[in-house]
């Protein structure tokens, strides 16, 4: 599928709400249980747990979705973001029984929170996703 088409079916997805619950994390004015922060990224336990492991991993920075990170953020955030996904997956020892990543950007995927978060799943069989 061609670059035009992309573009010209999401004209206008990244527009960012700084009222949305994780910017207000984000800020400090909602807490949240960390398990990990660093430069550029914010990882915490989500608050209805899908799984004995279930965190959401975001970038400090205004994105909306995956796509719009990947697009448009610095090689050190990025780099940062997806170390810390790893940093996390090793404190909680996912390695050896397997685990999952999501992340859901916009009305397909239902997205509840407009900024980019990572679900990291795991501790327990998560059967098959996709058939
Ligand atoms: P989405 O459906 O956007 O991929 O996932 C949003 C996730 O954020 C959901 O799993 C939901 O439980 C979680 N969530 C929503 N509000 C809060 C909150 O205030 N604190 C935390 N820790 N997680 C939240």
């Amino acid at each position: 599928w061609r670059q035009t088409e992309y573009r010209r079916m999401t004209p206008m997805a990244y527009s960012y709400d700084d009222q949305n619950i994780f910017a207000k994390i984000l800020r400090g004015e909602i807490p949240n249980d960390t398990v990990l922060e660093t430069e550029h990224s914010l990882a915490f336990r989500d608050i209805r747990p899908q799984a004995p492991l279930h965190i959401l991993v975001i970038p400090k920075g205004a994105y909306v979705t995956f796509d719009h990170f990947a697009q448009n953020a610095s090689d050190a955030e990025i780099a940062d973001y997806v170390r810390t996904v790893g940093k996390v997956c090793e404190m909680e020892g996912v390695e050896a029984d397997g685990w999952r990543l999501i992340s859901n950007a916009g009305e397909n995927a239902v997205q509840e929170v407009p900024h980019l978060h990572v679900h990291i799943l795991g501790g327990r069989a998560l059967g098959r996703m996709l058939e």
